[in-house]
């Protein structure tokens, strides 16, 4: 799934992933978990992202691979936060060849800029389990899951949103142009109801998953 940070990525992605019965597989998940755990990976990044800053390819490709390789990944995942560059892109695309893992479906998620910064300066996530929180649920300070307290991501502040919304133009737009032109690529407005975005993703996956059906059979 590609979006800008605070297009809903990571909201839609669970829900996309419970509702195909794979993983969600959310890089920046991932990462903020390996902190809260001290891993040694994850505390070298810790940094960068704090900052805003895109972590090294050679380090997500790495974390990507470990991660696709495990046995829940073999029906399938939702990609959320990966790939960020076109690097990442290129290995994404090997790897997915030489492990026959099917043709990859590309979804972006697409939200005006002024959305994008009034959604990340509202928004919080649970100190304890770290799942994001929408409002109103915010406003009661709680997560709705555990009940954990909600805190503001370090990189949720407003410095720190302007340099990830520019990495996001730098970095990663280009991988819409990367992607388009493949029939396994389409895009969502995601300035819509949480519900109807929803609907409209996994509509969009199923009709992309057929045609990469239709390419997988040389069609
Ligand atoms: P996210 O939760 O997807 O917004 O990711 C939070 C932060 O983790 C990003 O701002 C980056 O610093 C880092 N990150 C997550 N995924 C990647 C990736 N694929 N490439 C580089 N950095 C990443």
């Amino acid at each position: 799934m590609l979006g800008a940070p605070g297009a809903g990525k990571g909201t839609q992605a669970s829900r996309l992933a419970s509702d195909f019965g794979v993983p969600h597989v959310s890089t920046g998940d991932m990462l903020r978990d390996g902190i809260r755990r001290g891993l040694a990976v994850a505390l070298e990044a810790r940094a960068t992202i704090d900052r805003g800053e895109l972590v090294d390819d050679a380090t997500m490709i790495a974390i990507v691979q470990e991660r696709l390789a495990r046995d829940d990944a073999r029906r399938g995942v939702v990609l959320d936060g990966f790939p960020r560059t076109v690097s990442q892109a290129r290995a994404l695309d090997a790897l997915a060849e030489t492990d026959d893992m099917g043709a990859l479906v590309v979804v972006e998620l697409n939200v005006p800029a002024g959305v994008l910064i009034e959604r990340l300066t509202s928004r919080r996530v649970c100190a304890d389990c770290g799942r994001g929180q929408e409002p109103p649920a915010v406003a009661t300070g709680l997560c709705q899951q555990c009940g954990g307290r909600l805190l503001q991501r370090q990189d949720d502040r407003e410095d720190v949103i302007r340099e990830r919304l520019a990495v996001y133009e730098r970095s990663t737009r280009p991988l819409v142009n990367y992607y388009r032109g493949r029939p396994t690529f389409g895009a969502v407005n995601g300035d819509q109801p949480l519900a109807t975005v929803s609907r409209e993703l996994q509509r969009m996956v199923r009709s992309l998953s057929g045609n990469a059906a239709l390419v997988g059979a040389g069609v």
